[in-house]
């Protein structure tokens, strides 16, 4: 449900993307690993619109994003246009931004009641379900400065599912964590994977990647350097920049 072809962005003369192109089916999971400053960042955001591209296009669901085609020309989408696009996709970062000034449950269902207008008390019964789901329902009153980093993380997945996202983007989201708290997180994501979602992974947790994504890419300096399945790419990868990075992070 995702493609991006040729996908470049730059930042002044930082060539954050480089021509990179990935394709996600329905269900699957792609990890994406690589050093700090390789666009890993920028390609998600470049997907949920958080950026514009320079140039390549990515479809999402079916959707070119961010423009429209009339014939062979290409019109950019309004704001509103893109705002509905970006609902599409649901994202998870580094550090939880929850609101601190909201519980639990009343994070979950502001974007549902604010954004999508739904009744509120549907909302409600929707976060409680979620709530569960991410084994937190004893803390739906509690407020983020009352949740560890682990549990608003876990708040801030089920914040996201609550919009009935199609495609779940993770930036990181275990990387800002005490070791201790990382495996709950994760536990989180390797039950939303199961349950068929669709899913871009952003993470150093090599073990997840091996366990869970159906392909891993390796980027390096804007670029895709190798792609596969985990065994081919984390276990076995052909290309050396791909295995000094695995030996930096294990
Ligand atoms: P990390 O592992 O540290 O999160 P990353 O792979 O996510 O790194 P990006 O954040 O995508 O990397 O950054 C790719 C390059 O683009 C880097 O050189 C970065 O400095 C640059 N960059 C990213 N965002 C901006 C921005 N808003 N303005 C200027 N440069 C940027
Ligand atoms: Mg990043």
């Amino acid at each position: 449900i995702v493609v991006t072809t040729d996908v470049r962005k730059n930042f002044g003369s930082v060539q954050a993307l480089d021509g990179v192109s990935i394709q996600i089916p329905a269900g699957q999971v792609l990890c994406i690993v690589g050093p700090s400053g390789s666009g890993k960042s920028t390609l998600l955001r470049c997907i949920n619109q958080l950026e514009r591209i320079d140039s390549g296009a990515v479809w999402v669901d079916g959707e070119l994003i961010g423009y429209r085609r009339v014939g062979d020309k290409l019109y950019e989408l309004t704001d509103a246009e893109i705002a509905r696009q970006r609902l599409t996709s649901g994202m998870v970062f580094q550090r939880f931004n929850l609101f601190q000034h909201m519980t639990a449950l009343e994070n979950i269902i502001e974007g549902p009641v604010t954004v999508q207008k739904r009744r509120r008390t549907q909302a409600i019964d929707e976060a409680l379900v979620l709530l569960e789901r991410v084994g937190l329902s004893a803390k739906r009153d509690a407020y983020p400065s009352e949740l560890s980093g682990g549990q608003q993380q876990r708040v801030a997945i089920a914040r996201a599912l609550a919009m009935k996202p199609k495609l779940m983007l993770f930036d990181e989201p275990t990387s800002a964590l005490d070791p201790e708290l990382v495996g709950e997180v994760l536990a989180v994501m390797k039950d939303l994977a199961r349950s068929g979602m669709t899913m871009i992974v952003v993470t150093h947790e090599l073990g997840f990647a091996r366990e869970v994504a159906n392909e891993v890419v390796f980027m390096d300096r804007g670029a895709i350097v190798e792609r596969g399945s985990p065994q081919e790419v984390l276990v076995h990868p052909k290309q050396q920049r791909t295995r000094d990075f695995i030996a930096a992070v294990l």
